[in-house]
């Protein structure tokens, strides 16, 4: 069954929105399978946004990312990956669709409440950066 990597960002665990974002997403019907709080490594920051390695923004999100606690999630389920992306709506909450998560709960396109795994690939990839394999029930 596919799955796919969650992240409640700093912006938004600070502001207690960890509930209202995890009941979001498990009522797409995504099944939650794991879930931990941890302040993220820089090292394993850097691991994760190594796709924008040569963006102008990744000094900055590797900064925001790892500057307080985050809620990192498994969730399971049938396009899994395309459930929670919908879910969560555009990068940027100026262009997310009404009734998203980061419509509602996102403050930039920097501190935008929510991360998810934009494909299986690096689903499969992302999981086995924050979890370890029993950690996932
Ligand atoms: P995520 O990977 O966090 O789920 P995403 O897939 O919608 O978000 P990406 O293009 O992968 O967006 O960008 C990763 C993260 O980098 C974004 O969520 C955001 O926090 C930050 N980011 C992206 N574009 C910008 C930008 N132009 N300026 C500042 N931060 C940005
Ligand atoms: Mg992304």
């Amino acid at each position: 069954m596919e799955r796919t990597l969650v992240l409640v960002k700093p912006d938004a665990v600070e502001k207690g929105y960890t509930g209202a974002i995890l009941a979001r997403l498990e009522a797409t019907g995504a099944k939650l399978v794991a879930a931990k709080m941890l302040q993220i490594p820089k090292a394993l920051a850097e691991k994760h946004y190594e796709a924008h390695k040569a963006k102008p923004f990744f000094p900055s999100v590797v900064g925001f990312i790892t500057s307080g606690p985050v809620v990192a999630a498994v969730f399971e389920g049938q396009d899994v990956v395309a459930k929670v992306r919908k879910a969560m709506g555009a990068t940027n909450p100026a262009n997310a669709e009404p009734g998203t998560i980061r419509k509602d709960f996102a403050e930039s396109i920097e501190r935008n409440a929510v991360h998810g795994s934009d494909s299986p690939d690096s689903a499969m990839v992302e999981v086995a950066l924050y979890f370890k394999p029993e950690e996932i029930v």
